[in-house]
Formats: structure tokens, C-alpha cells, sequence
């Protein structure tokens, strides 16, 4: 029987549904973290006792967002070292900044910084990539966020890792305490780059993800420079070499993927791999543009996310839409490209689909997970309201997002956190910025 624990009441809905169109004065029925019915306009809902309502008159209700790539404990680094090179930014400040400050304690609580921003912006899946993993995982798991938790594997001396020949060993052991634990987590392997993990560790990190059935992270091709020193190295283009090893296939989730020749986009499509955009942390980096028009011509399926906070500097997927958008418009020099409808695409129903989540999330359908967040539409910026789409991905930020479920559990209410302590939290990072800074 029809009992629901929550109901979100009168928005106008984007189920984010193939050639559905918005629906005016909407209301969902939550049971049991999932969305058990839809009404819409005239339909009158029966009363229900015991169920939590949220007031979504005058919001647009959507799918929860999905950052398909981030670092989430790198808030910890926010603001430290900007405007500098990527090889410079990472090896002579990011990597040495990690050596000395990342612990259990420190990454906890930058992940759970990481966690309220992102709630703050209405972003209800994460994809990270990190070291210290069970301590993101029991944050995130505090904050009530879904993820994909990957232990980060490199063959050098890493965070939590100091023994490189190890690396696998605890990236499997990660996983397999981590893989019953949670509904809302899932674990994984995230191996940094083609350029510092042998091709044997990505072999055997591919090994492992497949055996558990598990999606493996990589960041490809994101500068000409990597792109050149795997050349050097192998005597082939990045995606050539990774399928010359034998791991293209739809496992593979590819991140930034901004130097690639249309070789390379075929290889990437006929083999079902994943790609995530970044593009305001390769804006920042000036690694260069994404060729996203062409990839998602090409049918691939294409996932949006912010990075790390050290090279974007926010969480804020709205944001990350609009430069999305924009930028591919200024790369093809065609204002027709990379669309509204397109990047929204990529930030819910798409960036489920990278993940491996697309029976349980990014769309607003009967049956599927209760992650949803409503924008309210009461701000100067987004009056009038021509087109729901474009208001969201050019006029919208983070802070329009009013309030911000995850499997049916309400984590922001009125843009009041329901879940954590916003305060203790901030505080806490500022104490470790304070080591981190001296
Ligand atoms: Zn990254």
C-alpha cells in the first residue's frame, strides 16, 4: 500500500526523461527512498498522515545533480596555489602539500567540507578519486551523498600508500571492505594517469575492477605534455596505447580526455568507454578544450564533474554547466553546440549512466532512487521563466538550490543542512589550513 514517508509538493517537474517535456505543479510521493508516484496538475493527493512534506511551489523539481570527477578532501587546498602550470602546480606544490598534510583526520574532514558544498549546490552523486578512502567514504557516508569511492593507485610513494608495490593490494582490500557496506557507496580503483601507473598496474587495476564489476577512473589526456611523454614512452597516442593493452571497454570511465585525435574518439566510442568533462579545471590549467561536440556526436556517454577544489576552485556543478556550455560554443566558434538541454544531459541522466547508475538515478521515473533537488525560482535572476532548461544551466547557480534529497533522506531543507553540522565542520578546516598554510 501506498504509504509515503515524504512528499515533495507543487514545482515544476524536469524528470530529465527522453522527450518529456516540464511538467507544471508536480508532486512526488517518497517511499522507502524511492519515488513511489507522480501527480500532476489536478490531481488531487490523498492525505497522508506520517509523511514529511517539502513545499516546492514555485521551484523547479530535478534529478540530483552527479559529479562524475572530483577529489573531494582537496578543499583542503582551496585557494593555495593558483595560477601556475599544471606540471608545476601538481609536482612542486599539490603532491608535496599532499605528502606532508593528508592523514585519516585531514582527509575526513575535507571530504566532509567537500560534501556540504556540494549539497549546498544540489549535487546528490559523487565520483571520487582520492587517498585515505575510508575516511571519504565514512564521510560521505555521514553526509548521506551516493558515491563511487575509488582508492587512488600510483606507482610512486602516495598519501596512506608508501609503499608503491602495495597499491593494488590496497586499493582490492579497500574495496572489498567497503562493497557491502552501503546502498549509497560503492567502491572502486581510480589510477591517476597513463603517465604514473605502469602499464602493468593499469592492467591489473582493470583486473580487479572487472572482477568485482566495478567501473575504473583515469585521468586521459588532459595536457599535449602527457600526451607527448606517452608517445615518448610507448610510441603511441594515449588511447591507442590503453587499447593496445587491452582496456577500452564500457569499465573504463576516461577523465578530461582534451587531446585527442578523431582516432581516438572512434576508439573510444566503438569500445563503450566512459569520458567525464571538466572543463573549468581545464580552463584553469589551461590544458586546453575538450572536442565534446564531436564525442557526443560520436554517441559516447559523456559525464560532467568539477575536479578537485586545488583546480577549479568550487563544487559548483551549475557553474561547471554554464562554462560547459559556453566553452564548447567558443571552441567551435558555433553557438549551436553544447546546448542547454545537452549539458544538463551530462550533469544528471549521462553522469548516472558513466557511473553505472542509470537503473537507480538521474531521472525522475516511478520506481527510480529518491535523489532530487528543487531550485527555487523566487530570485530576481531567474524571473521570467521562457524555458526551464536554459534557466537552469545560464541563470542558476548552487545557492538557488533550495532543498537537496538522497534516497529519500532530505539532507538540505530550505537551505538548512539537515544531516551536518555545517559550522563544526568549517571551523575544523580552517584549523588544518592553519598547519597546511605554515
Ligand atoms: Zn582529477
Amino acid at each position: 500500500m501506498l504509504q509515503p514517508d515524504l512528499i515533495i509538493e507543487g514545482g515544476m517537474l524536469l524528470t530529465m526523461v527522453k522527450g518529456e517535456k516540464p511538467l507544471q505543479h508536480a508532486t512526488l510521493l517518497i517511499q522507502q527512498g524511492k519515488i513511489a508516484d507522480i501527480l500532476i496538475c489536478g490531481e488531487e493527493r490523498p492525505f497522508f498522515k506520517v509523511a514529511q512534506v517539502l513545499d516546492a511551489r514555485d521551484t523547479i523539481i530535478m534529478p540530483g545533480l552527479v559529479n562524475a570527477h572530483g577529489h573531494t578532501a582537496m578543499t583542503l587546498f582551496r585557494g593555495l596555489a593558483d595560477d601556475l602550470p599544471l606540471k608545476q602546480w601538481l609536482f612542486e606544490k599539490i603532491f608535496p602539500a599532499e605528502a606532508t598534510h593528508l592523514s585519516e583526520e585531514t582527509v575526513y574532514w575535507g571530504a566532509l567540507l567537500g560534501c556540504l558544498e556540494m549539497i549546498a549546490s544540489g549535487t546528490t552523486t559523487v565520483s571520487d578519486g582520492y587517498f585515505y578512502q575510508d575516511a571519504t567514504a565514512r564521510a560521505v557516508q555521514k553526509a548521506g551523498l551516493r558515491a563511487l569511492i575509488a582508492q587512488g593507485v600510483i606507482d610512486f610513494p602516495a598519501p596512506g600508500v608508501p609503499d608503491a608495490s602495495q597499491n593494488l593490494m590496497v586499493g582490492k582490500a579497500f574495496i572489498e571492505r567497503w562493497e557491502d557496506i552501503s546502498e549509497l557507496i560503492r567502491p572502486g580503483l581510480f589510477c591517476h594517469s597513463l603517465t604514473t601507473c605502469s602499464d602493468r598496474t593499469l592492467q591489473e587495476a582493470m583486473k580487479i575492477s572487472r572482477r568485482f564489476s566495478l567501473p575504473l577512473q583515469i585521468h586521459l589526456s588532459e595536457t599535449e605534455e602527457e600526451v607527448e611523454e606517452v608517445i615518448r614512452r610507448t610510441g603511441k597516442r594515449p588511447v591507442l596505447h590503453l587499447d593496445h593493452l587491452g582496456l577500452l571497454n564500457e569499465s573504463l570511465i576516461g577523465v578530461h580526455a582534451v587531446h585527442l585525435e578523431d582516432e581516438e574518439i572512434d576508439l573510444l566510442a566503438r569500445n563503450k568507454v566512459r569520458i567525464v568533462h571538466c572543463p573549468e579545471s581545464n580552463m584553469k590549467l589551461a590544458s586546453g578544450m575538450a572536442r565534446v561536440t564531436e564525442m557526443v556526436k560520436k554517441d559516447i556517454v559523456l559525464g560532467l564533474g568539477t575536479d578537485g577544489c586545488a583546480s577549479n576552485n568550487n563544487l559548483d556543478l551549475f557553474k561547471e554547466m554554464d562554462t560547459a556550455a559556453k566553452l564548447g560554443k567558443v571552441r567551435t566558434l558555433d553557438p549551436v553546440n553544447m546546448g542547454a538541454v545537452t549539458v544538463l544531459k551530462m550533469a544528471t541522466v549521462w553522469g548516472a549512466e558513466v557511473l553505472g547508475l542509470e537503473k537507480e538515478i538521474g531521472t525522475i521515473e516511478v520506481g527510480k532512487k529518491a535523489d532530487i533537488i528543487t531550485v527555487d525560482l523566487g530570485k530576481p535572476h531567474l524571473v521570467p521563466l521562457y524555458n526551464p532548461m536554459s534557466t537552469i544551466v545560464y541563470s542558476a547557480s548552487g545557492s538557488d538550490v533550495k532543498d537537496v534529497v538522497v534516497n529519500g533522506r532530505v539532507l538540505m531543507k530550505d537551505r538548512t543542512f539537515t544531516a551536518l553540522d555545517a559550522e563544526e565542520v568549517m571551523a575544523k578546516v580552517r584549523e588544518i589550513s592553519e598547519r597546511i598554510r605554515s
